[in-house]
């Protein structure tokens, strides 16, 4: 008898390429013949600390991970076998409290086969690998592009990578290790309990103290720097960042802290975490994901001051924050009840917005997610926010809605104390909808069935109540909805003027944009960057107002420009090529791509370095860049038809990628110009 775990530690972070060879002494595989179902299990076993040690490879160009493991249990009931989820993974020395055990592993799951007693404390302990195919994604280490290692355990699950239970309703602690190269940052879960180097590889051992669902735990790996601040309440916000990236911090990060000070005294319950990490990576499949106390996102919102005005990661930034109470902390037990998680932090994202950029920002959110949602019902796709199918337009933008009527309808001091009792009632735990509307309701004093059936049962979205409270709160989404020149009245030029809101200004410029004068010039950004997009044939008159837009803080307002500028007046295209070549743009390049196939369409314009410009197009479809660049990369040169072997080699090679947009346009763009040849 002994520690298998720590023994197996011991190998595995010195001598990480001998697990293979590893004479496998402690159990023979056993295959088992009869067949059991298995449902959830969560009224039989509660998992309780899973301790885990993964190493990566050192190139992980195999993307494959060797690791230990070990899981505490308890079990509920009596039962001949319990499991774990673990997707296509090997299994070596399974024991159970260090003694041998038979086991099974069909490729979805690790079950394991004993006399469990009721009550009875039990650990499970065994060495894997596997190389995952999803929800752990390894990119950059075939060709020369940024080195990553990165998890997304929702809508995936983690069982892919590391053996957990998809069951959103087993809350476990999970303390992760990792044993990587020592030139790359590895972000978890939990505190960074100790960092210890040895011969060029580093040993990370991260400490959680509170349980969540295994969708929630991640691993971030790549190069990265990072700054920490403290929260008012003491809490450590570390903002990673790639090292080339330190003037974008600030833009990135901004408001960070003011909108963690918010929501803790918003919500009234503390953050419940250790600390609070941030990590951008490449070619995220979403926005972000708010892991247990380390959220991922997308490095598509890392912009500078310019893309800031733009792109900026505010929303997302608050809405993962925000899940860290509603979805983290307590967690919604099943589909039905997705928008306890969606519609709750998305208000709460709004809510911290509203802090920073008032009422009329708030307001018109909800204004334009109340048109929207209006818009889903009259196309008949519409559904119940109980509906586990909904659309993401319902489970947030309906599910914040919920929660702003919500508390019109019985005070802020009622939904304040209620929301604060439901999390401290139910933390750490599951929760339904009906768990809430209770809470609210033992304050409220009321019955609150018929807002459950208008606001979150019923079908269609109540649209015209929505207006109505608009209306009745906001003098500035009044006026907003006053001003219309749909019908094209006189009175619309007065409107460009001065009198109503810069929004009400650019509905007037989307609907009239032939009433845009030298003057309209002269309001603020929206404004402007209305102008951009709206009046694309620009006057003669307009013409040195509208080169002025070429200065602007925007890189929409840039791009719609230059195009607009180019078109317009043939004659001063090297003009205007001359004065945006050092633009580059968001992290798609959406200025630079453009000038380019622009320059190209000058035929006298710096004539000798076209080929040059053609190959740098050409370059950014290659796998290396991200996939929003290479989708613009790949459409541009279609539009020139100009997509040559080597851009169709790219995209090819573009179909296998890990995100669908990616391969979804890639393979319409292949079957078009192969339906043209
Ligand atoms: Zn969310």
């Amino acid at each position: 008898m002994y520690a298998v775990f720590d023994a197996l530690k011991f190998v595995l972070w010195r001598y990480p390429c001998i697990v293979f060879n590893m004479k496998n002494s402690l159990v023979a595989f056993i295959l088992l013949s009869f067949v059991i179902s298995y449902g959830q299990q969560s009224n039989i076993v509660d998992f309780q600390r899973v301790e885990a040690l993964l190493v990566f490879n050192q190139l992980a160009v195999d993307s494959t991970t060797y690791n230990a493991y070990e899981v505490d249990f308890k079990i509920l009931k009596e039962t001949d076998s319990i499991f774990l989820d673990a997707v296509n993974m090997e299994f070596k020395h399974v024991a159970l409290n260090n003694s041998a055990v038979i086991f099974k592993n069909d490729g979805e799951k690790l079950i394991v086969y004993s006399d469990f007693e009721a009550g009875e404390v039990s650990k499970l302990s065994f060495i894997f690998n596997n190389a995952p195919k999803k929800a752990m994604y390894f990119l950059g280490w075939e060709n020369e592009g940024r080195n990553q290692i990165w998890t997304q355990g929702q809508g995936k699950y983690t069982s892919n990578w590391l053996p957990s239970i998809d069951d959103v309703n087993d809350k476990i602690e999970f303390d992760l290790k990792f044993v990587a190269p020592r030139q790359y940052e590895v972000i978890s879960n939990g505190v960074l309990k100790s960092k210890t180097d040895n011969l060029g590889n580093i040993l990370w051992e991260y400490d959680m103290q509170k349980p969540m669902s295994s969708y929630l735990v991640a691993v971030a790996l790549g190069r990265y720097n990072s700054i920490t601040e403290h929260s008012e309440s003491g809490m450590p916000l570390q903002y990673f960042y790639y090292p080339e990236d330190s003037l974008k911090v600030e833009p990135t990060y901004r408001y960070s802290k003011r909108m963690f000070d918010f929501l803790e005294q918003e919500i009234g319950v503390n953050y419940p975490w250790q600390n609070y990490k941030q990590v951008p990576v490449h070619d995220f499949l979403y926005a972000g994901m708010e892991n247990t106390g380390c959220t991922i996102f997308s490095d598509a919102y890392v912009v500078d001051e310019i893309g800031y005005n733009d792109r900026n990661y505010i929303n997302v930034n608050a809405h993962e924050l925000a899940h860290q109470w509603f979805g983290n902390l307590v967690t919604a037990t099943s589909g039905e009840h997705h928008w306890l998680q969606e519609g709750f932090a998305t208000y709460y994202a709004l809510l911290a917005e509203k802090d920073i950029f008032g009422d009329n920002h708030y307001m018109f959110k909800l204004y334009e997610s109340a048109v929207e949602l209006g818009r889903q019902d009259i196309a008949g796709s519409g559904t119940s926010l109980l509906n586990p199918k909904s659309s993401s337009l319902t489970f947030y933008q309906r599910g914040a809605w919920v929660l702003h009527a919500l508390r019109s309808l019985v005070g802020d001091t009622v939904f304040k104390k209620a929301v604060k009792n439901y999390l401290i009632k139910y933390q750490f735990s599951s929760v339904k909808t009906a768990d809430f509307i209770n809470e609210v309701e033992a304050l409220y004093g009321t019955s609150l069935k018929t807002f459950v059936s208008v606001w979150i049962k019923q079908k269609e979205f109540p649209v015209d109540a929505a207006f109505g409270l608009l209306q009745n709160q906001s003098t500035f989404i009044n006026e907003y909805l006053m001003v219309d020149c749909q019908a094209k009245s006189s009175k619309c030029s007065d409107y460009l003027k001065y009198y109503v809101s810069d929004e009400a200004k650019v509905k007037v410029i989307s609907q009239m944009p032939e009433l845009v004068t030298k003057d309209t010039f002269k309001h603020g950004f929206k404004v402007r960057q209305a102008i951009s997009q709206y009046v694309t044939k620009i006057p003669k008159a307009l013409k040195e107002d509208y080169e002025t837009l070429l200065d602007d803080k925007s890189y929409v307002t840039i791009e719609n420009a230059l195009y607009n500028l180019w078109s317009s007046f043939p004659e001063d295209r090297a003009k205007y090529l001359s004065k945006t070549r050092n633009v580059i743009g968001f992290s798609d390049k959406n200025v630079r791509l453009l000038w380019i196939v622009l320059n190209l369409n000058t035929p006298f314009y710096q004539a000798d370095n076209k080929q040059g410009l053609y190959e740098e197009l050409l370059s950014y479809t290659n796998e290396r860049y991200d996939a929003n660049l290479r989708i613009k990369a790949f459409q541009y040169l279609d539009l020139m038809r100009s997509c040559d072997e080597r851009c169709q080699i790219n995209l090819d090679n573009a179909k296998t990628h890990h995100n669908w947009r990616l391969v979804k346009f890639s393979k319409e763009l292949s079957q078009k110009l192969q339906n043209k040849e």
